[in-house]
């Protein structure tokens, strides 16, 4: 996804992921989107922020200076946003063969002292969840 003047590979670092996730979570209702001038306001639980491609005028994006959920949403309305990732037969067939093996291997870090027991079991969740 390329949009504004953010580096393409930013939008694959985790905390983007989240935020690209989060952004679908907003309801239109919320979003007023210009087409024209690609702003957007689009109103949180904490206020009514300016969007736009490069900005937003909410806490997460003035602390971090990387794209927040409203500049996703912006990217998104805007057909900017490339479809993300869809879950794929083969791929998925073989996480699950290999999930064993992840749990093994965390175990492992577990035993040797390398992670918690709370991060262990919340990790094995994580693997065996739908
Ligand atoms: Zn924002």
């Amino acid at each position: 996804m390329n949009f504004g003047n953010w580096e393409e590979s930013i939008h694959t670092d985790y905390e983007q992921i989240k935020r690209i996730a989060f952004s679908q979570r907003i309801t239109s209702d919320n979003v007023i989107v210009n087409t024209d001038k690609q702003k957007a306001t689009i109103t949180g639980r904490d206020g009514t922020y300016n969007v736009t491609l490069d900005s937003c005028t909410c806490y997460d994006f003035e602390s971090r200076h990387l794209p927040c959920k409203h500049i996703y949403r912006l990217a998104s309305e805007l057909g900017m946003l490339d479809e993300l990732p869809k879950i794929n037969r083969k791929a998925a067939k073989s996480f699950k063969d290999n999930v064993q093996n992840d749990i093994d291997h965390y175990k492992e870090l577990y035993l040797n002292g390398a992670i918690s027991i709370e991060k262990f079991n919340k990790i094995v969740n994580a693997l065996l969840s739908k």
